[in-house]
């Protein structure tokens, strides 16, 4: 007989990756966990991209609102489940917006065993749009319902697509539901709500009044922003 493998039998459960409570139920085993960690964080849909992105790793040595922002990150996941509302990040393209709203997915995954979902906008539309066509067997509902109910869920780069009237129709009634069953949504914007120097439309525009205006009942308003880092060393250089 080969010795090769030797399983080293948990004493806690034997093997069996449960504990029977004094009352009858049971419960999974310790040894389990990092098993049931990596599950959620499968069933989080996480692009392979930012499966490491960790609050730890994001870097906030740029500037001030960066810094501010990953401690708003910080407490909120110090603070779960005792969080009322949900977060929404916005500030310009490459400041690490989705780093930082994944990084929260996975700490809450890792340190409080909640089930989290990611969702990125414009392949949700793309799902939804592919099931109007004929012959599709995924419906509207099939599509948005798991983001509906998921405790945590993260919607990245709202407004990223050309707003239309189904759009926003599908987008108000998904965060209306949420918001109905208290449940935390966490949203990644390039779009703000003051037009920018280039003129770029804002937020409302791009996801429509009652959208907007739902959000902020939801969710804490987090800017960050790439100019201190250049406006800083400007100010250095004329010193
Ligand atoms: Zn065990």
């Amino acid at each position: 007989m080969s010795e090769s493998v030797v399983t080293e039998t948990c004493p806690l459960c034997q093997g069996f990756g449960r504990l029977e409570r004094p009352d009858g139920t049971t419960v999974p085993c310790e040894c389990r966990a990092g098993e049931i960690a990596e599950a959620r964080r499968a069933a989080a849909r996480i692009p392979e991209r930012y499966r490491n992105c960790r609050l730890q790793n994001f870097k906030d040595l740029q500037n001030d609102s960066l810094k501010k922002a990953k401690a708003v990150a910080k407490r909120f996941v110090d603070h779960w489940p005792a969080v009322d509302a949900g977060l929404l990040i916005t500030g310009p393209v490459g400041v690490g917006k989705t780093h930082l709203a994944v990084a929260i997915l996975n700490e809450l995954v890792d340190t409080k065993g909640a089930t989290v979902l990611f969702c990125d906008f414009s392949d949700l539309l793309d799902r939804i749009q592919a099931s109007f066509s004929k012959g599709s067997d995924e419906s509207q509902d099939d599509i948005v319902a798991p983001y509906r109910d998921a405790e945590v869920l993260v919607l990245d780069e709202l407004g990223a697509r050309r707003p239309s009237d189904w759009v926003r129709e599908i987008l108000y009634g998904l965060l209306n539901t949420r918001y109905n069953r208290r449940r935390i949504t966490i949203l990644t914007t390039n779009f703000g709500d003051e037009p920018d120097a280039r003129g770029a439309e804002t937020l409302e525009m791009r996801v429509g009044a009652p959208v907007r205006s739902r959000l902020w009942e939801m969710t804490q308003l987090v800017t960050v922003s790439a100019d201190d880092f250049r406006r800083t060393h400007r100010a250095r250089a004329f010193a």
